[in-house]
């Protein structure tokens, strides 16, 4: 999975830190009282780390099966697995219909209605230029312009046909490839979930490569708090903290995956239309939801559209809200945070807050 050694060092350096913190955290005092019951774990899938923190009954088997559960998602979903699910419908495109599993099928179905809500910024079959820009591994590479003009016809969500009945998906030309990086993780975090309560755990926290899921509230029935990253800085920097239970908040931006060459740099969320990064005006988008799956295809289908339209797009779902932070360090609410629903605490005074319908009233 990991082609891109930088990334894996890192993603180890973190790991290990990480160790060492669950080391402190379910440590004992010298009397061998238990000092708390948490205890956390994490590994590394989806190509990412993927840390679980169980507050008030953490068992191996509770930790076994959610990892296992997530392990079993990246078999399915990968598009660099050879015999995924998702692999196997790439393979087949323009030829036949491929037979997948439920949650396969689900996963592919709900990447597609965003990709209809969002006019097509979000794209489940932006595969062939994932491929072509290799961003996150060892062949990263800037595509010559013609060879992105012709995979831009490839790139159409009303190209796939699926069959409910049959549970089969199809890809209608030959070339076309599915890539689930933008939701599959919000479809694991979910999952864990599962998973987790299953086991009667109630109080948790899931966090696949900062897809953060949170079971119920902290031991002591408090909420959790939980920062919204200041993109322009290392990761632990918080502009602002929300307090929340039993919310999924998952952020996208450029800053995540990337490379360089000379001045120019080049981000992994790929503009649906010109076969490039995104020109987005955000620095970052963090969705707020009771489901990580749908936080996560939005995060990045608005960070694609931009401020604007993305956040107009957000204020239309009930129950979703968001949090735009823009590169002049404004931080635009969704109106949720006005009507109350979200507590929240601004941390980072170099940062000034604008309600949504504020920042309408302003545009011309
Ligand atoms: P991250 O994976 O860093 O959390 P995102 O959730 O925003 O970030 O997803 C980015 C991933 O989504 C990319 O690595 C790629 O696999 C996929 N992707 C890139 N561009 C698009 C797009 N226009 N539509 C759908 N998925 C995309
Ligand atoms: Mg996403």
């Amino acid at each position: 999975m990991f082609k891109n050694k930088s990334i894996k060092k890192a993603l180890i350096a973190l790991l290990f830190l990480l160790y060492i913190g669950n080391l402190s955290a379910s440590g004992k005092k010298d009397d061998d009282t238990p000092v708390s019951t948490q205890e956390n774990r994490s590994e590394l899938l989806l190509g990412t780390v993927c840390e679980i923190k169980i507050y008030d009954k953490p068992t191996n088997i509770a930790f076994e099966a959610a990892f296992q559960r997530i392990d079993e998602i990246e078999q399915q979903m990968s598009r660099i697995i050879y015999e995924s699910d998702l692999s196997r419908i790439n393979r087949n495109a323009g030829l036949m219909e491929t037979t997948v599993p439920e949650d396969t099928f689900n996963v592919i179905k709900e990447a597609i209605e965003i990709a209809a809500i969002s006019d097509g910024a979000f794209d489940p079959s932006i595969g062939p230029l994932v491929l072509a820009w290799g961003i996150g591994t060892d062949n990263a590479r800037v595509p010559p312009q013609d060879e992105i003009l012709q995979l831009l016809p490839l790139i159409n969500y009303k190209d796939i046909r699926m069959n409910t009945k049959l549970s089969t998906v199809f890809l209608e030309k030959s070339g076309m490839l599915l890539d689930l990086g933008g939701i599959a993780k919000g479809y694991a975090a979910d999952e864990v979930r599962e998973v987790l309560l299953n086991q009667e755990v109630e109080s948790a926290i899931i966090n696949l490569g900062g897809n953060i899921l949170t079971i119920g509230t902290k031991p002591d029935g408090s909420l959790w708090k939980i920062g919204i990253q200041d993109p322009a800085e290392d990761r632990g920097a918080y502009v602002m903290i929300l307090s929340i239970q039993d919310t999924a908040i998952v952020t996208s931006g450029p800053y995540e995956r990337f490379f360089t060459v000379g001045d120019t740099t080049y981000h992994h969320i790929i503009d649906t239309k010109t076969g490039y990064p995104v020109k987005s005006d955000l620095e970052s988008i963090s969705i707020i939801s009771g489901d990580s799956f749908v936080a996560d295809a939005l995060s990045t289908a608005v960070y694609i559209l931009g401020l604007e339209a993305g956040m107009k797009l957000i204020e239309k779902i009930d129950s979703i809200e968001a949090v735009a932070i823009t590169y002049n360090q404004q931080i635009v609410l969704s109106s949720g945070f006005l009507s109350g629903k979200i507590q929240y605490e601004l941390t980072d005074k170099d940062f000034s807050i604008i309600p949504m319908e504020k920042y309408l009233k302003a545009q011309p």
